[in-house]
């Protein structure tokens, strides 16, 4: 269903003017009501969605709304939030949004075509790769769990460095909670593999989250450093995960709204893994588990929320001799197994069994 240019303008035309307060709702409502999603051969414009001018535009830039995408996949709440209209109207625009952007059922080769663009970035370890299917993927969240020590920060160095080994024009994003990024450690990583360690940590960009709301403001930053200032962010690091989280909501009470906020945190990723095809890596803790006698007494933080977001799910514990096992919980296409390996100054290597 292909709009002609007249039938563009048209909708155009009839521009709800948002500045004036609540008092027309209901006409503004109607009025939407009739319109029809734009779709045209040119790229679609904000200003192409129903209630949406200039200055409108403008206010849903400057809360990071910059296209089509990122506002069809976006909530009503958030369009509330963003340019101050009712709820049924953030929803109209959605709507609009969504039938401009042509979205829904996609086919089966579609989907593969959109698979073979994703990027895997290496470990370093053969064997922790061919654990992962080749490395850890763009398009997706991978989660690593484990005790203190087990080497989950080490593995977010690791990938800064090893993705821009394989696209030397990516960009790294690292959000530290917990104040152990080590520009040191990148330059020890990256000379390890011959590659120009000042190039190697310009191409990172670190940012040190004070709580769980800077954190998450953080991370819908990350689009930003793309859309406005062009970088070619490959890899998304937020170590850890859930620290804030834990320390913050302290109590049964609270749990219900951790949660919630979790939820959000781990949506506006998974939304930029797949929009911007990067790949997102956390770390998580884990609790001990009083009342398991059998297996594993441990649990990662996060619960349901981090688990079902996360599309691989890692966990990592110390081995014998020093070395390092990584077990492959969760993911849609692999078979689950471990791998074993050495953290060293150099980066990751296999045990040779
Ligand atoms: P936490 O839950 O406390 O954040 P973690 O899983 O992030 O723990 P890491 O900080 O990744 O743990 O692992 C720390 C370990 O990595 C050290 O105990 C050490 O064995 C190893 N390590 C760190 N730096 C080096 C280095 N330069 N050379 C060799 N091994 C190192
Ligand atoms: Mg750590």
């Amino acid at each position: 269903m292909r709009k002609n240019a007249q039938q563009v303008e048209e909708i155009e035309e009839t521009e709800i003017p948002m500045e004036d307060g609540q008092s027309k709702q209901e006409d503004e409502e109607e009025m939407i009501e009739i319109k029809i999603p734009v779709k045209s051969m040119k790229k679609p414009l904000l200003e192409d969605l129903p209630g949406v001018g200039a200055a409108t535009a403008q206010k849903l830039q400057e809360a990071g709304f910059n296209d089509m995408m990122s506002i069809a996949v976006s909530s009503p709440g958030e369009m509330v939030d963003a340019i101050g209209v009712t709820e049924a109207i953030g929803r109209k625009i959605i709507t609009a949004a969504r039938s401009a952007l042509d979205m829904g059922f996609e086919s089966g080769d579609d989907l593969l075509k959109k698979r073979e663009r994703v990027i895997k970035i290496p470990t370093g370890s053969a064997a922790f790769d061919k654990l992962v299917g080749g490395g850890f993927e763009t398009g997706s969240i991978t989660e690593c769990f484990g005790e203190f020590g087990s080497g989950k920060t080490q593995l977010g160095h690791m990938l800064a460095v090893n993705v821009q080994k394989l696209d030397p024009t990516a960009v790294a994003v690292y959000i530290d909670t917990e104040n152990t990024f080590r520009p040191e450690r990148i330059k020890q990583l990256a000379e390890a593999q011959g590659m120009d360690a000042t190039k190697v940590l310009a191409n990172i960009k670190v940012a040190r989250a004070y709580n769980s709301d800077h954190q998450m403001l953080l991370v819908e930053k990350v689009e930003d450093l793309i859309q406005k200032q062009g970088n070619n962010v490959k890899l998304v690091v937020v170590d850890s995960l859930t620290a804030h989280f834990r320390a913050e909501f302290i109590g049964r009470g609270t749990l219900a709204e951790r949660q919630q906020k979790l939820n959000k945190h781990m949506h506006t990723m998974l939304k930029l893994a797949d929009t911007c095809n990067l790949c997102v890596y956390v770390t998580n803790q884990v609790m001990s588990k009083p009342d398991v006698f059998f297996g594993d007494p441990t649990q990662a933080i996060g619960g349901h929320i981090v688990a079902h977001a996360s599309t691989f799910r890692i966990y990592m514990r110390k081995g014998k001799k020093g070395s390092r096992v990584a077990k492959l919980i969760d993911s849609p296409h692999l078979e689950e197994g471990e791998a074993n390996f050495f953290v060293e100054t150099g980066g990751l290597r296999d045990v040779k069994l």
